[in-house]
């Protein structure tokens, strides 16, 4: 049935849309509206289906917003830090929502983008840090650009005609977090923003919402829907990434060769594929890729109870050192050839790979069932033509 080559992405259409119907749930139970973040799961063959369910996207510029624009449905939302004059035609056409990051993006299109008939929003830093750790994926953290703090709204927009330009309030704190962070986050919102909130038309929430992980509390998230909704009249925006392709994806490899045991414990393998070119959010984040199937099998992990485990340390092969996925304890042997498939590999992989080495990129297919079809090829043109 699968004559797929290694290395490959391979995207559950079928857990894709089961979390999509978890966001819906969220969307038709509070009346609130959630937006992919294509930053996340940029793999536009699954937009109709997106579509289906959420209300739109959100885009970090033109690139994102154009996509959504070619491919999806629905609203397109953009953020970024600081926007280009080049690409502001472009998405004042494309794009039905802009978020600016400061007083002075605001004051620079604020104005031409409400004449192009765009919604107004700025992105406010809550200065309320919920995350331990991830000081990288912390936007309220000591430093940060992200977002326009209280002080910097009440000096430089509040109580100016940059105020009447304003029709939202956009946040983003969070990250993997559960909605007990969010209803501190909002906490911190209304504290320093509460006496503006009454002028604004909507909120959006930002990203990082794990809704679709076991155990998230959403009837928490819901509650903080509704106070928003109801305290202040706002409509309630929501743009997860993660949360929309979680555990929706899966990357194939190969094992090329399994090293002798060098003295530690532990025998290398490298495979064809590599942390560094694709799934570079483990070494960026970092994390241990989970193992979600190896020879066939699932689950191969040794329990500890059935005497032998073998330790295995599976790497890239690129010249990196430090390209190495992890360190995963197992109850079988490896051979050369044997396949080692990664788990949750939809989110924050396809977006991010590259061709560091000249890898190869991971050719992609997308499974319906027990369907798998084939999306997309790429080959030395696909190296020679990013340098
Ligand atoms: C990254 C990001 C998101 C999506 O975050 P997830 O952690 O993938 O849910 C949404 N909005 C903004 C502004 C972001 O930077």
């Amino acid at each position: 049935m699968n004559n797929a080559r290694t290395p490959y992405f391979c995207i559950d259409a079928d857990r894709l849309e089961s979390n999509l119907r978890i966001l819906r749930g969220v969307m038709d139970r509070t009346g609130c509206k959630i937006l992919l973040a294509q930053k996340c799961f940029s793999c536009y063959g699954l937009y109709p289906l997106v579509a289906e369910y959420l209300a739109g996207a959100t885009a970090s510029g033109i690139f994102e917003a154009r996509l959504w624009h070619e491919e999806g449905r629905g609203e397109n939302h953009v953020f970024s830090p600081a926007f280009k004059e080049e690409d502001m035609d472009g998405i004042f056409a494309m794009c039905d929502h802009i978020d600016f990051n400061s007083p002075r993006q605001l004051a620079l299109y604020g104005k031409r983008a409400k004449d192009a008939g765009l919604q107004v929003g700025l992105r406010i830093n809550p200065e309320c840090s919920t995350q331990e750790g991830h000081a990288i994926y912390d936007p309220c953290a000591p430093g940060s650009r992200l977002g326009t703090t209280a002080g910097e709204f009440f000096r430089a927009v509040a109580g100016t005609p940059l105020m009447e330009l304003l029709d939202g309030i956009h946040f983003h704190t969070l990250c993997e977090q559960d909605s007990d962070d969010l209803e501190k986050t909002l906490d911190a919102v209304e504290e320093r923003f509460g006496d503006i909130l009454h002028r604004m038309q909507w909120i959006n929430f930002g990203g990082g919402h794990h809704i679709t992980r076991m155990g998230y509390d959403i009837p928490r998230l819901e509650r903080c829907i509704r106070r928003m909704q109801e305290k202040y009249g706002l409509e309630v925006y929501l743009e997860p990434g993660e949360a929309v392709a979680l555990n929706a994806g899966t990357l194939h490899s190969s094992v090329l060769e399994v090293q002798p045991e060098g003295g530690d414990g532990v025998q290398n393998v490298i495979l064809d594929t590599s942390a560094a070119c694709h799934m570079p959010d483990v070494i960026e984040m970092p994390y241990t890729p989970p193992l979600e199937r190896v020879k066939g099998e699932s689950v191969p992990l040794a329990d500890g109870e059935d005497g032998k485990q073998y330790k295995y340390r599976f790497g890239g092969p690129t010249c990196l050192s430090g390209d190495v996925i992890g360190v995963y304890d197992m109850a079988c042997t490896l051979t050369e050839g044997d396949e080692v498939v990664f788990g949750d590999m939809a989110i924050y992989s396809m977006v991010k790979t590259n061709t560091f080495n000249g890898m190869p990129l991971p050719d992609i297919y997308i499974k319906k069932g027990e369907t798998l079809r084939f999306w997309k090829h790429f080959s030395y043109d696909d190296f020679k033509s990013r340098v």
